[in-house]
């Protein structure tokens, strides 16, 4: 029997333009996932999106697997494609879905005709589907408040389908709607569950590490990079950009106040970070910070670091507590690697006693000394991009 794959999109909510540049990029990343599975045919219609494999050894169980990863998409399922006639439905529709109708007690039909040519209306076929069904498979009753699975079949123009239960999509809006961000990155826990999270929300991504060998190893900028290429199975290839930083932490260490290293040195990612941005058409920052899970994220230190940013700094993870963050990071699959344990910048000349509430003009006494300029410059001549998949 020849299946697809028959998507249904998000973000219902969305009107006039932007429905049709969120229709318009799910279908581009869809075809971005899947292309390297060979060659498919992609339709739209009615807040549907059928894909239909034009190879007979197409990787279904492949293709589902990308298909969960790509925002925008409400839910989806596989779905068995029949000829236009209730012959070919009701012959087939017992075969394709004797596996789950086996298993399930309970069970209902929907119908959907948009060709209004087909000789039965859509109440007309879900009974007579329904008494196919019944009679195939006797155990079954029919439920139609709670049914184990829900049995559809779609009267389209081309064809006919039929599929059992939809699995839910990622949800969200498409990667790309919203514009580009560069997220800051280091290899704890919480910034690739930021990064994840401001995909979802349609921005593609570039990233920046900031690493300060030898103080921090090659291990540590790898585990960054495997952290990337697990939020860019959602987002698509990231741009990253690894700073040398240790220039500037020595500096901070030999001219700033031991109280302020933290926040100054925040600073400088910030500043950096901002500079970065718009080199790489970025519109915003994003960071892994949740208020008052550390010294450097209290409101006065945010405040700080904000201060010194002239592009919107995004913060989703900021109302969450670590359970919850530690939840979508398990689901994102990259807790296990978050929590290998190689030291990140952050960790170099930790002050014993970290200022929390810095008072406005505090962090500009305690940098008077830093050559902050000629700094940052150098530090952005020393940046290193790659793409990670
Ligand atoms: P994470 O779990 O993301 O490391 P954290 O709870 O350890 O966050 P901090 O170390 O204070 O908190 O870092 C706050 C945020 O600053 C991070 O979420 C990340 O966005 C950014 N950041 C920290 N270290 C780096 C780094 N080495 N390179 C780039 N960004 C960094
Ligand atoms: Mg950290």
């Amino acid at each position: 029997m020849k299946e697809i794959i028959l998507i249904k999109d998000g973000e219902l909510a969305l009107k006039g333009l932007n429905r049709c540049n969120f229709e318009n990029k799910l279908v581009n990343s869809i075809k971005r996932r899947l292309k390297s599975l060979g060659e498919i045919k992609i339709v739209k219609a009615q807040s549907t999106i059928y894909i239909e494999p034009q190879c007979d050894d197409f990787d279904f169980e492949e293709a589902l697997e990308r298909v969960r990863c790509i925002f925008g998409i409400a839910g989806f399922s596989r779905a068995c494609v029949c000829e236009k006639t209730p012959e070919d439905i009701f012959a087939k529709a017992p075969l394709y879905l004797a596996d789950s109708l086996r298993k399930a007690k309970t069970f209902k039909v929907e119908s959907k005709r948009s060709d209004k040519t087909f000789p039965l209306k859509s109440p007309e076929l879900s009974a007579q589907l329904g008494g196919v069904l019944l009679s195939a498979f006797p155990h079954l009753r029919v439920d139609v408040h709670n049914p184990d699975i829900i049995v559809t079949a779609e009267v389209r123009d081309y064809a006919a389908y039929i599929r059992g239960n939809q699995e839910k999509g990622a949800g969200g809006l498409p990667v790309g709607t919203s514009g580009k961000a560069n997220v800051l990155i280091s290899g704890g826990i919480d910034s690739p569950v930021a990064a994840y999270m401001m995909a979802k929300r349609g921005l593609s991504l570039n990233a920046i590490h900031f690493a300060s060998p030898p103080y921090t190893s090659a291990l540590a900028e790898e585990k960054v990079k495997t952290l990337l290429s697990k939020v860019a199975r959602y987002s698509g290839t990231i741009k990253l950009a690894v700073v040398p930083f240790t220039e500037i932490q020595e500096e901070i260490r030999d001219k700033c106040p031991e109280d302020y290293f933290t926040l100054i040195m925040r600073r400088m990612m910030m500043r950096i970070a901002c500079r970065v941005s718009k080199e790489n058409e970025c519109l915003g920052l994003i960071t892994g910070e949740s208020l008052g899970q550390v010294a450097s994220q209290t409101l006065p230190a945010i405040g700080a670091t904000d201060s010194v940013c002239d592009l919107p700094v995004m913060r989703p993870l900021i109302g969450m507590d670590k359970e919850e963050i530690i939840k979508i990071s398990r689901a994102m699959d990259a807790f296990e690697t978050s929590i290998l344990p190689y030291e990140d910048c952050c960790t170099v000349f930790t002050p014993k006693h970290p200022h929390t509430r810095p008072k406005p003009g505090q962090c500009e006494k305690a940098e008077e000394y830093l050559d902050i300029e000629p700094l940052i410059s150098r530090a952005i001549e020393g940046i290193v991009y790659s793409y990670i998949e």
